[in-house]
């Protein structure tokens, strides 16, 4: 760190005065999966319930993200381990806040993965990997970037011509192809209550 540099965090409000204010425990959800598997659909979902359930929340998603603070970066190696570098910062700040996020990003390799987890902290990071099939994907389509990337008209796409690395011990799995939207908002409001509740 540079010498004219003095960080005043030990002057701040402390963390634990601000989990207390808000009743909760903060952690930093990260979801990753290809396009199209569920992340942001769930993680809205999710949202409005933990919301209604009392808890506060901020939702960090790829495209409000890239289209804001990341509107800078592309989808090359650099600029997406740029994009996650960035997001995991940010949700790093929230979380010293007292806030819970939810990160919803491709995030397609377990490098990437492991450097937001590096600097969010691993006891606050909580990998879910969002899984539906590349068939399922295509088959659904939301944004129609997979018609797309197929003709060649985007380049890079992850699942067609870009790797997506499943993650190797995720926190939680959830399957949007077993399961309905409430099912999966569900088991994993389950999997972090225990986690968030004070
Ligand atoms: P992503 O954010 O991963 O790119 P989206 O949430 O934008 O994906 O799109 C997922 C699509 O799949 C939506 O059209 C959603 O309605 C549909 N879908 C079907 N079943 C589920 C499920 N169980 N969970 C989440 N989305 C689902």
């Amino acid at each position: 760190m540079a010498d004219h540099i003095f960080p005043i965090h030990d002057r701040l409000v402390s963390f634990k005065d601000r989990c207390q204010r808000l009743n909760q425990r903060p952690i930093s959800l990260w979801f990753c999966g290809l396009s199209g598997s569920g992340k942001s659909t769930i993680a809205v979902g999710l949202e409005h319930l933990l919301f209604q359930k009392g808890y506060t929340t901020q939702v960090l998603d790829g495209d409000n993200i890239r289209s804001g603070i990341n509107s800078n970066l592309g989808f090359s190696v650099e600029d997406r381990l740029e994009n996650n570098r960035r997001v995991a910062e940010i949700a790093k700040l929230y979380n010293m806040s007292g806030l819970i996020t939810i990160n919803s990003f491709i995030s397609p390799t377990q490098s990437i993965r492991n450097k937001a987890k590096e600097i969010i902290g691993a006891s606050f990071f909580k990998e879910v990997y969002i899984k539906a099939s590349l068939k399922t994907c295509e088959d659904r389509d939301v944004k129609g970037l997979y018609e797309k990337a197929r003709k060649g008209e985007i380049k890079g796409f992850t699942g067609i011509d870009s790797p997506f690395e499943a993650p190797e011990n995720p926190f939680l799995e959830i399957d949007t192809e077993k399961h309905t939207l409430e099912v999966c908002i569900q088991s994993l409001f389950k999997a972090i209550e225990p986690l968030i509740k004070i």
